[in-house]
C-alpha cells in the first residue's frame, strides 16, 4: 500500500494519516520515515523526534506540549499532548492584515425569489410561527392538515414549516440575555425564505406575547396588505374557540390567505450577491481542516468576491484562532466587536465552570483531533481570506454584505438555528465523522471531508472533499465545484440529499437566560 499523508505546514512536525484504515508499523513513508506503531487514518505522525515540553505544530500553530519524549514515526494522539492556554483578548493584533482588493467575481446569477423588502428566497415556504411550546402540538397537526388538504392546490409553494421551539413560556423573560432567544424567533421569521409572510400561533397565557415578540413595526409595511395581515395571530385561547377543531380550523384559515400570496411568486434571475450563506462544521475530524474546510473556505472568497454575504461562527471553533481573525478585521471597530463576543463567551462558559476545551467530543477525537486548538485550526480556515467586515451578536439580523462573524455556539443545530435568524438563504455543512444534518427552512449542503465516508453515505452527502486527499482534485476545484452546486440548488434546479429525504433538525433556540 503506497503510505500517503498530509501536512498543512512546511513547518509542522506532525503530519496526518490519509489512507483508508490508517498505516501499519514498520510503513515506510514517501520520506523514508519509518512507522514506528500503527496509526488510524486521520491521525497524526510525528516527523522529527519531539522532547517532551517541545511545541507540537500543525497548521503552523502550536496545537500542544510533547508530554514525554515523542520519537519520530510515532502515533500522536491527545493522551501525549498538554493542551496551550487560550489566548490572551488583550494586546491582539487589530486590522493589521492589509491584502490587496480581491477581484470582482462578475456574471454568476440564480434564480430566486426577490421579496419586498429587498432580501431573495432560495425556497417558497409558509413559515408558522409559534409564541411559546404550548401550541407545538396543536400547529403541527393543522400543518400535517395543510399538507395534504391544501399545498396540492398551491403548487408552486414548496412546503409549509411550523417554527416549533421550547420557548416563550417559564422562563425568566426580562433576563438582559432574553433578548437571544426572542429576537433569534424574531428574526427567523422574517427568512427570505418565507417571503415576508408571517403569520403567528399564540397560546394567550404566555410570557412571550405576540406582540412582544414582533412588536409593531417589525413587519415591514409594503403595501395595503400588508397594513391589515401585519401581524395575523390565532390564538388558542380566543373565546371563539369551542373545541380543538376549531382551532385547527382557524390556523387552516389563516394559512390559505398566506399561500395565496406565496403561490402567486415565481423566481427570477438575480446577481449571485444575494446569497446569503451561512457555513459551519460538525462530526469533525482531522481532515476537516485539511480538505471540507479549505475548499469551502476557497468558496467563501469566490462568494465574497461575487458580492454576497458569508456567515462563519461556533465561537468556541475560532476562539483559538482570535488573533488571526482580530487582525483580518477590516477596521478596528469590527475586531472590537469580535473580541466583545469571544469575551461574552468566555463569561458564559466560565459561568458554568468550563472553558472552549469543553467542544471536542469523542467522535472529533476518534477522527485524529488531539484539543479544540487543532479542531480551531481546521474549523476556521471555512472564512476563507478575505477581510471581515461584520459581527453579530447571537441572534442578530445581518446587516451587511461581505465576510460576517456570526457569533454562535459551535453546537450544529443552535448554529443552524442562529444562522437562520440572521437570514441565511443557504446553508453549508462539512462533517467528517459523518452527520445527516438538515434543516426545513432552508436547503443544507453537506460536503464530506473524506471519501469513505462519502461512499458510504453516497445519499446522504452532496460533496465529497475527500478528492482532495485522494489527490484527484485540487482545494481551488472542490471550491468552484461547491460554488456552482450552491447556484444550482439556490435556484431551485437541485436538490441536497437532505431535501430529497426531508431530514429536518429542530430549531434549537440559545437561551444563555435563566429558566423558572
Ligand atoms: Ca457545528
Amino acid at each position: 500500500m503506497q503510505a500517503h499523508t498530509i501536512l498543512m505546514h512546511p513547518a509542522d512536525n506532525v503530519a496526518i494519516v490519509a489512507n483508508d484504515g490508517g498505516l501499519p508499523a514498520g510503513t515506510t513513508l514517501a520520506s523514508g520515515l519509518v512507522l514506528r506503531e500503527k496509526v488510524p487514518q486521520a491521525h497524526k505522525v510525528s516527523l522529527s523526534d519531539l522532547p517532551a515540553g517541545s511545541a507540537v505544530r500543525r497548521y503552523n500553530v502550536t496545537i500542544g506540549y510533547a508530554l514525554n519524549d515523542i520519537p519520530a514515526g510515532s502515533w500522536v494522539h491527545e493522551r501525549l499532548l498538554r493542551m496551550p492556554e487560550a489566548r490572551e483578548l488583550e494586546g491582539l493584533p487589530i486590522a493589521t492584515a492589509k491584502r490587496e482588493p480581491m477581484a470582482p467575481l462578475e456574471g454568476y446569477t440564480f434564480e430566486g425569489y426577490r421579496n419586498a423588502d429587498g432580501s431573495v428566497g432560495t425556497r417558497n415556504i409558509l413559515a408558522i410561527t409559534q409564541t411559546v411550546q404550548c401550541v407545538a402540538g396543536v400547529t403541527d397537526f393543522a400543518v400535517q392538515r395543510i399538507k395534504r388538504e391544501l399545498l396540492p392546490k398551491y403548487p408552486h409553494v414548496d412546503d409549509v414549516v411550523a417554527l416549533a421551539h421550547g420557548y416563550g413560556c417559564g422562563v425568566a423573560i426580562d433576563a438582559p440575555d432574553a433578548v437571544i432567544p426572542i429576537r433569534t424567533l424574531r428574526n427567523i421569521s422574517l427568512n427570505p425564505n418565507f417571503g415576508g409572510e408571517v403569520m403567528v400561533v399564540s397560546l394567550g397565557c404566555e410570557k412571550l406575547q405576540p406582540d412582544r415578540l414582533m412588536p409593531p413595526g417589525t413587519i415591514p409595511l409594503v403595501d395595503e396588505r400588508n397594513v391589515e395581515t401585519a401581524l395575523d395571530v390565532v390564538c388558542l385561547q380566543d373565546d371563539a374557540h369551542v373545541g380543538f377543531m376549531s382551532m385547527v380550523d382557524s390556523i387552516m384559515r389563516q394559512a390559505t390567505h398566506h399561500l395565496e400570496r406565496l403561490n402567486a411568486r415565481r423566481r427570477e434571475t438575480v446577481p449571485a450577491s444575494e446569497l446569503v450563506v451561512g457555513v459551519q462544521c460538525g462530526g469533525s475530524d482531522a481532515f476537516s481542516g485539511a480538505t471540507a474546510n479549505p475548499a469551502v473556505g476557497f468558496c467563501t472568497d469566490l462568494l465574497v468576491r461575487a458580492g454576497a454575504s458569508v456567515m462563519f461562527s461556533e465561537t468556541t471553533e475560532v476562539r483559538d484562532g482570535i488573533d488571526q481573525l482580530t487582525s483580518r478585521a477590516a477596521t478596528p471597530e469590527v475586531a472590537e466587536a469580535m473580541i466583545r463576543e469571544m469575551a461574552w463567551y468566555d463569561a458564559y462558559l466560565s459561568r458554568g465552570s468550563v472553558d472552549r476545551s469543553a467542544n471536542t467530543t469523542p467522535g472529533n477525537k476518534k477522527g485524529g483531533l488531539s484539543n479544540i486548538v487543532e479542531k480551531a485550526m481546521g474549523s476556521i480556515v471555512k472564512s476563507g481570506s478575505a477581510p471581515i467586515t461584520g459581527v453579530l451578536a447571537p441572534g442578530e439580523k445581518l446587516k451587511s454584505k461581505g465576510l460576517t462573524y456570526a457569533a454562535t455556539p459551535a453546537s450544529d443545530f443552535i448554529c443552524g438555528t442562529l444562522q437562520l435568524a440572521a437570514g441565511m438563504n443557504l446553508h453549508v455543512f462539512t462533517t467528517g465523522r459523518g452527520t445527516p444534518y438538515g434543516l426545513a427552512e432552508v436547503p443544507v449542503i453537506k460536503v464530506a471531508t473524506r471519501s469513505d465516508l462519502a461512499r458510504r453515505w453516497h445519499d446522504l452527502m452532496d460533496v465529497n472533499a475527500g478528492k482532495i486527499a485522494d489527490g484527484e482534485a485540487t482545494i481551488e476545484e472542490l471550491g468552484w465545484e461547491l460554488f456552482r452546486l450552491m447556484l444550482d440548488v439556490a435556484s431551485g434546479r437541485k436538490r441536497t440529499w437532505a431535501e430529497q429525504w426531508k431530514l429536518h433538525n429542530s430549531l434549537v433556540l440559545f437561551n444563555p437566560a435563566p429558566v423558572t
